[in-house]
């Protein structure tokens, strides 16, 4: 068996066409002691690790013994631990209505088919108000674009389609996205909540999976440490599958604007002629849940305070409403994975005995799914003292086959680009830049918390050729797998290939831990404007 196995990986090495690696993360068994952390942390028995659950507590248990294992020093608040507290709400539905009113009769709207309500803490419990489409919903400063200006939003909802004009870059489109942005620019303009139909060109789950979602716990960190804008009164999800009935009377067809959408063209804002009534029951309580942080001490007196952050986040989905009659949301590549890889860099590090000028944090965090929460506290609370100079973000990478391409976030943003091309060229690893800027994964992942500090950053996927038969097994596993119960242990998973990409990072995250200046963002990088 064993030399079964030794002949598939080494069959899989060479026609992936890999040499030259660092030997301690490739070499013999990594791969597989790589799953072995994702067999434990993505077992059912951990019921999704779902933020403030027990499952997620003996995620977090197991995270702290094995940096122990691997010779990590601790670097929480408490051990290796970070806690922090949660708002919790919960959606009940039998509490919650969505009609759109007009001409002398209500509409209802299906919760789930239809639309879907968010809640927040403080969200209202009742609202009714007019409605205007303001094509993207989006304002940018810097390019004097701004789809609410010369609009009467004031005490209104407003409705929009996510994504942005073509012209605009996609990290500007990205950032002024972002729910914070958002909300900055639409209480600045008087509105008092948001109807958002998911751009049909970036859709990556199906609608049932979102309607799915409705039901999970919404958490905020009661210390966000800075200041966040306060939530807007209603916030609502709509199926653009149905999105015509908002429109009904206002002489505009979704259709239309969709095929303005696509041929580029500047989006209609209207008002609509239906106005919007929501009811939003819900229930509140209260959580807490921790960040895993340890770390591989500098060696250079100098430099020693200033920290390359690895991350990865250990929270999931939790329990939810079952896909096929399976209810456990199990994570295993989002992101146990990126947790596995934590474990088995620095354990590479130390049997390599390497011994870098900078000091390398590796953070697990918290409530990632929640909106970025763990990341954000401890970026908001750093829990080492000094300055942190990069993070390198793993999320759901997908080792799904061969390493031939690396797919980077942030490529061209800062000088991290340029050494993430180094290493991944000496492995003869190609580099590529995002192919889906219009899926705003730059922002979509802890790697956002540090950017918004000025904290220059990358995140990772599996890259592969257009046209490909690896493009279709990556888009089948967000159509089939990206926030399902099947993304579990069963799944095919390329375990060479992960061994390699962990062999990248390490080597990576060395050579900036080492190099002689520190990295910075790029002249014209939209997002050196964070820097402090
Ligand atoms: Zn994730």
């Amino acid at each position: 068996m064993k030399r079964l196995k030794c002949l598939l990986v080494c069959l899989a090495l060479t026609l992936a066409g890999r040499y030259a690696l660092g030997q301690s993360a490739t070499g013999d068994g990594a791969g597989q002691r790589w799953w072995s952390h994702i067999q434990f942390l993505a077992d059912d028995n951990l019921e999704g690790r779902d933020v403030g659950s027990r499952g997620y507590k003996k995620a977090s248990d197991y995270m702290a013994e094995q940096f122990r294992a691997v010779g990590l020093q601790p670097a929480g608040t408490e051990g290796y631990r970070q806690p922090m507290d949660f708002y919790v709400v919960r959606i009940d539905e039998t509490r919650c209505s969505l009609d759109l009113l007009g001409g002398g009769k209500a509409q209802a709207v299906k919760l789930g088919d239809d639309a879907v309500l968010g809640v927040n803490w403080h969200a209202a419990e009742n609202v009714e108000a007019s409605a205007v489409f303001v094509g993207y919903g989006l304002t940018v400063p810097e390019l004097n674009y701004d789809d609410l200006a010369g609009q009467d939003v004031k005490g209104k909802i407003v409705v929009f389609v996510t994504g942005g004009p073509a012209d605009v870059s996609g990290p500007i489109k990205a950032h002024y996205q972002s729910g914070d942005e958002r909300r900055k620019a639409l209480l600045k303009a008087g509105a008092i909540g948001t109807i958002a139909i998911p751009n049909p060109k970036s859709i990556e789950v199906p609608w049932s999976r979102v309607a799915a979602s409705r039901f999970q716990l919404r958490m905020e960190l009661r210390d966000p440490g800075q200041d966040v804008p306060p939530p807007l009164q209603v916030g609502i999800l709509f199926n653009p599958a149905r999105a015509n009935m908002l429109f009904a009377g206002s002489g505009h067809t979704f259709q239309e604007i969709l095929a303005a959408l696509n041929a580029d063209k500047p989006l209609p804002h209207f008002p609509l002629v239906v106005k919007v009534h929501a009811r939003i029951g819900m229930t509140r309580s209260e959580a807490k849940s921790e960040n895993v942080v340890g770390v591989l001490p500098g060696s250079a007196p100098d430099l020693k305070k200033e920290y390359v952050v690895i991350s990865a986040h250990l929270d999931h989905l939790g329990i939810g409403e079952p896909v096929n009659g399976d209810r456990i949301y199990n994570g295993a590549m989002d992101d146990a994975s990126g947790d596995a890889s934590l474990i088995e860099i620095a354990r590479a590090m130390r049997d390599s005995g390497t011994k870098p000028k900078r000091s390398i944090v590796f953070l697990s965090v918290t409530g990632e799914e929640k909106g970025l929460l763990g990341s954000q506290y401890f970026a908001a609370h750093p829990t080492v003292s000094g300055t942190i100079v990069a993070d390198f973000n793993m999320d759901m990478y997908l080792p799904l086959f061969p390493l031939k391409y690396l797919e980077i976030q942030g490529l061209g943003e800062s000088t991290l680009g340029d050494d993430v091309r180094a290493v991944a060229g000496q492995a003869g690893v190609r580099v590529q830049a995002d192919k889906e800027p219009d899926h705003n994964r730059f922002i979509r992942s802890d790697q956002y918390s540090f950017i918004k500090k000025g904290v220059p950053s990358l995140a990772f996927k599996f890259g592969y050729i257009p046209g490909t038969p690896e493009e279709k097994i990556f888009k089948a596993w967000y159509a089939e797998r990206y926030h399902a119960p099947s993304d579990d242990l069963s799944q095919p998973v390329d375990l060479p290939a992960a061994a390699q990409f962990n062999a990248s990072l390490e080597n990576l995250a060395l050579r900036v831990a080492d190099a002689d200046h520190g990295p910075e963002w790029k002249q014209d990088s939209f997002f050196r404007r964070f820097v402090q």
